[in-house]
């Protein structure tokens, strides 16, 4: 039968074309760090990766269904990989990498490995809210243009996500977008880099923006996509060995090379919004291990839970802007008064929020947003 996409911002044939590269990164993933180091290299591992993308792409308009399409990409790449060790200039390490990429490939399926990484994040997300949780539905679609219009060599996470606003009260939408360009027919450049950020992706957007009771989040909020994402960072790191303990390993490291990347776009609303939360998170990390004697892993856990917490109080978002403007060192006296408060359970966090819009406050503010 011809492929039929589950998603409808995506093409029969580019859901299948994605569909076999991703199921193969599944069954590889202990070794998808070795494979994109290998692939920045260049030479004989880049070359398998390019076969596997022709291999999809050749099966992704045949007249089979998933099963049998992603069966018959795999025995292809299997048979490339075999000719590949054939060669007599290998570099020893990449023979190593792609035998062992080849006995991984007894083992692939085709069930949908979006849904698979998004089920497994909602799960823990919701435990987290509580009832502050709504239920998301993942839609998969494409965009034209790298995500940061940057080349894939330099930036190989071509895929990013959003979640519509505003979301309905007790659902929302979480759109994964991936990068294909109508320039090169059916190319997309989805690799084991882009497969392997896949959790940190979905994870900002179930922790971040799912549950939050606020007005729509700007790019420019450093409290939705700065300090929250910080957050993010925080739970991807404690979920992702619950997740899949063997994608964890790439899906840790992979997350850290995206956030440099993303930080370093000093240019952009968004990253300046990134960088400014970070550096607030970190400055609130410091005043917990300080001024309440927390160690450093237990303070990151305070900030974390402050900022679950204060995106579920139904405030505008400016004011949570504004509160992430006043973590600068020194704290302004009446707000470590208030995260005295908090951290004793004497306040709610929503107190934080009332205090950062008392005029007087703002004068002290070290620094703004
Ligand atoms: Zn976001």
């Amino acid at each position: 039968m011809p492929a039929i996409s589950p998603y409808p911002g995506l093409e029969p044939w580019m859901w299948r074309s994605l569909l076999a590269r991703a199921a193969v990164f599944h069954a590889t993933r202990t070794r998808l760090s070795q494979f994109c180091d290998h692939i920045d290299k260049g030479g004989a591992v880049e070359l398998v990766l390019r076969h596997l993308e022709l291999q999809a792409r050749e099966w992704a308009t045949c007249d089979v269904d998933d099963d049998t399409a992603v069966t018959r990409v795999v025995e292809a790449w299997v048979a490339q990989l075999t000719e590949t060790l054939g060669l007599r200039q290998l570099d020893p390490t990449a023979r190593q990498l792609i035998e062992d990429m080849r006995d991984l490939l007894h083992c692939v399926h085709s069930h949908d490995p979006f849904r698979r990484i998004f089920t497994g994040i909602t799960a823990h997300a919701s435990a987290l809210y509580g009832d502050s949780w709504r239920t998301p539905t993942l839609g998969v679609a494409h965009i034209r243009r790298h995500p940061r219009g940057d080349s894939t060599r330099s930036d190989p996470y071509v895929v990013t996500a959003m979640t519509p606003w505003p979301p309905d009260i007790a659902e929302a939408v979480v759109e994964l977008y991936i990068h294909h360009d109508d320039l090169y027919i059916h190319h997309d450049d989805f690799g084991p880099a882009a497969f392997a950020a896949l959790p940190i992706l979905l994870t900002h957007e179930c922790v971040c923006h799912v549950p939050a009771r606020q007005d729509r989040a700007s790019n420019e909020s450093t409290f939705a996509e700065g300090l929250l994402d910080w957050v993010a960072y925080v739970f991807h790191e404690q979920w992702a060995g619950k997740l899949d303990v063997e994608l964890a390993p790439a899906a840790r490291r992979h997350a850290e090379v995206l956030r440099t990347v993303l930080s370093r776009r000093t240019d952009t609303a968004e990253g300046r919004a990134r960088r400014i939360g970070h550096e607030a998170a970190e400055t609130l990390r410091s005043w917990f291990e300080v001024s309440c004697g927390h160690g450093p892993h237990e303070s990151k856990l305070a900030v974390a839970q402050l900022g679950v917490q204060l995106n579920q109080v139904d405030r505008s978002l400016a004011d949570k802007d504004h509160f992430v403007s006043l973590l600068g060192w020194p704290l302004p006296p009446a707000l470590e008064e208030v995260l005295y408060g908090w951290d004793e359970g004497r306040a709610p966090a929503s107190a934080v929020l009332d205090l950062v819009v008392d005029r007087e406050l703002v004068g002290h503010a070290g620094r703004t947003a």
